[in-house]
């Protein structure tokens, strides 16, 4: 997930090819802010999405309260406020699955980046390498030495460097492990669509699925004995991802829909490139679908002239009484509850939301590329 040209940011590629999109880049604040609530969050709050670890009640070990002093007690004073734990940098998830974290926690990537161990026996899988991190080296390291095994494969979810960052010190120090990513270069294989990995040892069959969006590079792996997805970053253990292009994320999301089994003995689980494992994988995609269909809808609504609640804007029109309606009023409209030095920011979000309805044939754009408004089509829909 580079981190995190957030939910509504301009994606720079994506302000390459649109001219509008140029414009907007220009005067936005490229802070990195999320301002897509998580799927299930009415959008209230829409400052950041990726919550810091939660604070955690003090071990059973944490020291007993210092001596009372006259200095430090005083009835309003907190006391011992619990500190945030990190989670381990290594955690088991699955008799043939490991978790190693990428030790490059930040508002931007959760806990960090999750990179996945996968097989038993002499050898192992890994999905991603984090950003090249010490620490993450170490740790690989010491876990592949205590098990007596060696990686065998190395797979890469997608370019961005959070994931791709490690694979240098990954070559090094497994020479014999092939690297494997979708447009490779140099050194590593193709990894295509339906592309499968099997570890006779571990019995662990591993399927490519090529789900572009967030990036055009993007994969998921379909762990096949178990139903479950590794799902990069196109579905994220908290809040929502973001994506280069809105109309192959949504594609890619409802193919990633089918990916997930359940039953006896099978976990159905989403794996995500950040934040916790997800148990029911299939249902935190279709969150994610409605998230997306919500978003659009919005702008679909305020482009007819409604407002959020279904109310009738001012003029009944659109922002410029002709109905037709600049990206930044529509911003204005939609994000209303949310401080206006963060609207430049959310204006990506509408960018991508409108270049969808304008490729779908539902809006179009007039005045050199400044003013939008629905098609016939799409007001017929009323
Ligand atoms: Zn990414």
């Amino acid at each position: 997930m580079r981190m995190l040209p957030a939910g509504p940011l301009l994606h720079r590629a994506t302000a390459k090819r649109n001219p509008i999109a140029r414009r907007l880049l220009a005067h936005t604040t490229r802070r990195r802010l999320n301002l897509d609530p998580a799927p299930s969050n009415p959008p209230r709050n829409p400052r950041i999405t990726t919550p810091r670890s939660q604070p955690q009640p003090p071990p059973p070990s944490s020291p007993p309260p210092p001596p009372t002093t006259r200095l430090t007690t005083t009835p309003s004073s907190p006391k011992w406020p619990p500190l945030p734990l990190p989670p381990p940098e290594i955690t088991p998830l699955h008799p043939k699955l490991t978790r190693i974290l990428a030790s490059n926690p930040s508002k931007f990537t959760l806990q960090g980046t999750n990179t996945y161990l996968l097989g038993a026996g002499a050898t192992r899988l890994l999905i991603d390498t984090g950003e090249g991190k010490p620490a993450w080296l170490s740790a690989l390291k010491a876990h592949l030495a205590a098990e007596n095994a060696t990686l065998l494969h190395v797979l890469l979810t997608h370019r961005h460097h959070d994931h791709v960052g490690g694979v240098a010190d990954v070559r090094a120090a497994w020479p014999g492990a092939t690297v494997w990513k979708c447009e490779p270069e140099d050194g590593e294989e193709e990894i295509v669509d339906g592309a499968r990995w099997h570890l006779p040892e571990a019995q662990v069959t591993l399927r490519a699925v090529h789900t572009p969006g967030h990036t055009s590079d993007h994969m998921c792996f379909v762990w096949e004995e178990e139903g479950a997805v590794f799902t990069g970053d196109n579905v994220l253990g908290h809040g929502t991802s973001v994506f280069e292009d809105l109309g192959a994320y949504v594609a890619s999301l409802e193919r990633m829909r089918g990916l997930f089994a359940g039953g006896r003995g099978i976990t159905g689980r989403a794996y995500p490139g950040h934040g916790e494992v997800v148990e029911d994988g299939r249902g935190r995609v279709e969150e994610y679908i409605r998230h997306r269909a919500q978003r659009e809808e919005q702008v679909v609504q305020t482009l007819r002239g409604r407002g959020q609640e279904g109310v009738e804007t001012t003029s009944g029109a659109g922002g410029g009484g002709d109905g037709s309606w600049a990206v930044m009023e529509l911003v204005a409209s939609i994000y209303r509850d949310v401080p206006e030095s963060l609207h430049p920011a959310a204006a990506g979000g509408v960018v991508q939301i409108l270049q969808k309805l304008l490729r779908e044939g539902k809006a179009v754009v007039e005045g050199d590329g400044e003013r939008w408004r629905l098609t016939g089509s799409g007001r017929s829909a009323l």
